[in-house]
């Protein structure tokens, strides 16, 4: 016997054969529908959906019953192909719940709002190269990542071995113009390079959605750590940002965005915007707040057509991990962009990888701000990633300190709030609102 066995025997025991003192006298079998009542009556009383569901009219209980039944009968077959595509990468299982006819139902029924969408990531890159090439005046160079536009390489000629670059490594930018960029020879046709592409202008669209993007099917091999998958996820940004340069392209975008929302059956969006200048096909540059009332416009004529399109409103979002004195000299601007434009310019965010820059850094900043805000007669509403960990302690996790302190209305995914239940009472007695993003936590976290 080993020497601590007999300490360790007592605990086990205690375990296995919990003291009567401790433990409500078993039912008899007359008690027992009483006592199983009674504990079912006490289980109701806190739940989460006991309000909701005093509420349900008698046709959304035959609704709920119904779309339940149908979930139930989906997920015994999907159990007989080994396939549940919520527990799939994403990029593997969306193609299969696109299928599902409870995917069609919950695309049918009335949404509300959507309150955290990141607008340069809010349409496929594939839709965004059909619509540049839609738009004309297109032009495209490679650059292998990380190279920059010294290394970057010649696209004609050399198109039919663009699939012998490895996934990930080579990077698209975007221009328009009505003569070759620059007059650099680097720089081609998008029409041209996208049909010569082997397989056609589909296969190029679908190309670069995945080089670019942080779509995987097999995210286990391509990021190995939560770390690559934010790598991967910041390099596509500035090429998505060489597209949406363009302020024809954005305008498009941010229309395809109302379109996409509308026929998900969601009437009001909130979209995040890194605030950047724009221009056109004559070379003109248009400042953020010409570019914001652009994009106004956009939604303004939008409503018009539809009427059932509730709006839309602004975050513009900073880069966090910029140097502190450029991020006070953003929020200083972001406030004096809401003068005036307080009803849809809603908020502002600081985004990014969080632990690059915790916002413990920015309170000295974003306090003179909220006073500046103060002389200019307005406001500054913070609607702040923090908590986007499933770690407490590091940076991340510490954001919700700050974010709170600073006084967020809204809080950006909040995963690492489970570790703390004195913050989440104070988020429901302070009535801030946690954005919660589900396929965004299960591939950045
Ligand atoms: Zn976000």
């Amino acid at each position: 016997m080993l020497p601590w066995t007999p300490l360790l025997l007592p605990l086990l025991l205690s375990l296995a054969f919990p003291s009567p003192a401790t433990q409500s006298p078993l039912p008899t079998l007359p008690a027992y529908p009483t006592r199983l009542a009674d504990l079912k009556r006490a289980d109701a009383g806190p739940r989460f959906d006991r309000a909701t569901r005093a509420l349900l009219s008698p046709a959304e209980i035959q609704f709920s019953a119904a779309l339940g039944h149908r979930r139930d009968t989906e997920a015994r077959a999907l159990r007989l192909i080994e396939s549940f595509p919520p527990a799939m990468p994403f990029a593997a299982g969306r193609d299969i719940m696109r299928r599902s006819e409870v995917y069609a139902l919950l695309e049918s029924m009335p949404k509300g709002a959507v309150l955290h969408s990141h607008s340069a990531a809010a349409v496929g890159l594939g839709w965004m190269v059909q619509e540049a090439v839609r738009l004309g005046d297109s032009w495209i160079r490679l650059a292998g990542w990380g190279l920059g536009k010294v290394a970057s390489r010649k696209l004609a000629g050399r198109v039919p071995g663009m699939h012998e670059v490895a996934p990930g490594t080579w990077m698209p930018e975007f221009r328009f113009s009505r003569s070759r960029p620059d007059g650099d020879p680097h720089w081609d046709p998008l029409d041209a390079v996208r049909s010569a592409y082997p397989g056609g202008a589909a296969a190029f669209d679908k190309a670069v959605e995945f080089n670019v993007s942080i779509l995987s099917s097999h995210p286990e091999i391509d990021y190995p750590t939560d770390k690559t998958a934010w790598v991967k996820f910041a390099r596509c940004f500035p090429v998505i940002g060489s597209l949406i340069g363009y302020l024809p392209l954005l305008r498009s975008q941010f229309r395809h965005i109302f379109e996409i929302s509308l026929a998900d059956s969601t009437t009001l969006i909130e979209l995040r915007w890194v605030p950047n200048t724009t221009y056109d096909i004559t070379g003109r540059v248009y400042t953020v707040a010409e570019t914001v009332d652009a994009l106004h416009d956009v939604a303004e004529a939008f409503k018009a057509e539809r009427p059932e399109f509730g709006g839309f409103g602004l975050i513009p979002s900073l880069f966090r991990a910029a140097d502190v004195k450029v991020v006070e000299a953003q929020l200083r601007q972001m406030v004096e962009l809401r003068v005036g434009r307080e009803d849809w310019i809603v908020g502002v965010d600081l985004v990014g990888e969080e632990i690059l820059a915790p916002l413990s850094v920015l309170v000295p900043s974003v306090l003179s701000t909220q006073q500046y805000a103060h002389t200019l007669n307005t406001t500054l509403p913070l609607f702040l990633h923090a908590g986007e960990t499933l770690l407490a302690g590091p940076a991340p996790d510490e954001n919700l300190y700050d974010a709170l302190l600073l006084g967020a209305r809204r809080i950006g995914h909040g995963i690492s709030l489970a570790r703390h239940p004195a913050l989440i009472d104070l988020i429901i007695k302070e009535e801030i609102a946690v954005e919660v993003c589900l396929i965004s936590n299960s591939m950045l976290r």
